[in-house]
C-alpha cells in the first residue's frame, strides 16, 4: 500500500488531483491559509501508484511513498 502526503505549504488548492484520481482518494475539505481550498487524502488502499496526481500537480506538493 502507498502512504500519500500532500505539502500544504505548496498546494494552491486546484483540485486537479480530486479530478483526475480514478481512485477518488482525494476530497476537499476547508480551507487552508489565504483562502485556498485544503485537499484531505482518504483512504488509500484503492491507490495503484498511476501517478496521474502527481503528473497533474504543478507545484508538486503530492509525495507518495509505497510502505
Ligand atoms: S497515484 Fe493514481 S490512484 Fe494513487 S492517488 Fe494518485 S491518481 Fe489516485
Ligand atoms: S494537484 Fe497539487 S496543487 Fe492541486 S490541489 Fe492537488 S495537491 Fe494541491
Amino acid at each position: 500500500m502507498y502512504i500519500i502526503e500532500i505539502d500544504e505549504n505548496k498546494c494552491t488548492g486546484c483540485a486537479e488531483c480530486v479530478k483526475i484520481c480514478p481512485a477518488e482518494i482525494y476530497k476537499l475539505d476547508g480551507q487552508l491559509a489565504g483562502g485556498r481550498p485544503r485537499v484531505q487524502v482518504g483512504d488509500t488502499a484503492d491507490c495503484t501508484n498511476c501517478e496521474s496526481c502527481k503528473s497533474v500537480c504543478a507545484p508538486e506538493a503530492i509525495t507518495i511513498t509505497e510502505v
